[in-house]
């Protein structure tokens, strides 16, 4: 059976009211377009099973194209485990199903400081070369009364990381989210990375790193930021 047949049509109507929930949803803002991870509307008509028999489909014909043999033990199955891979690992923060869930908590212990996370992986990819980008991104707010498991700041990061990105616009999404879900503006997000677009073609220069901010609120004061920014130096005075 030929599954072209039975994928939906690219200009199959979407209900616009409905693509702007999705979007609220994700936890992107229609209005902030620059924001965006830029989809499609039609982006999850296709159920998961049925983009990765089509990936595994297209990629079998990259492949092909390549010259490589496809009946070979070592690559027979390489189209099906690029294509889940794709949908179920590596992109799957496109998903809005794949959200995390935050459960804020009541603030008891009254702190009323920074609260710094640092050193939190960041494994994401280039949306101009599909190839990794690979870094660490360090995470500051204020609580407004509520917090949140520390493990679901590195959620909300890893989420985002998943899909084609730019650093400028993941750092914006992260810093985003943050702001949403804590309920809050003072939110600082920094984000250091390496593209191996950078390191491994191109101009092929490994070590050469990107670094990427996004303050509001109290961060927008130089004091709270160069406060944060020690913190993340490890430059700090251990007394
Ligand atoms: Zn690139």
């Amino acid at each position: 059976m030929n599954i072209q047949n039975n994928i939906a049509k690219s200009t199959d109507p979407v209900n616009p009211e409905q693509f702007n929930e999705f979007l609220r949803i994700i936890g992107d803002h229609p209005v902030e377009k620059g924001k965006n991870t830029p989809l499609r509307e039609d982006a999850f008509i296709l159920d998961d099973e049925l983009k990765i028999k089509k990936i595994e489909w297209h990629f079998k014909e990259i492949m092909a194209i390549l010259g490589l043999d496809l009946t070979d033990d070592s690559l027979k199955n390489t189209p099906l485990r690029v294509a889940s891979m794709y949908v179920n690992e590596i992109f799957s923060g496109l998903n809005p199903k794949n959200k995390p869930q935050v459960t804020l908590f009541e603030n008891k212990y009254t702190y009323n400081q920074m609260l710094v996370e640092k050193d939190i992986r960041v494994n994401s990819y280039c949306e101009h070369h599909f190839v990794p980008i690979i870094g660490k991104a360090h995470v500051a707010y204020f609580s407004n009364g509520h917090v949140i498991g520390l493990s679901k700041i590195n959620r909300i990061v890893d989420h985002f990381a998943k899909r084609p990105q730019v650093q400028e616009r993941l750092t914006e999404q992260i810093a985003e989210e943050l702001m949403q879900v804590l309920k809050t503006d003072n939110v600082a997000v920094l984000v250091e990375a390496e593209h191996m677009c950078v390191s491994i073609r191109g101009i092929k220069d490994p070590g050469s790193s990107t670094t990427t901010s996004s303050y509001h609120g109290k961060f927008l004061d130089r004091d709270f930021r160069n406060e944060f920014l020690t913190y993340i130096s490890g430059n700090m005075k251990r007394t």
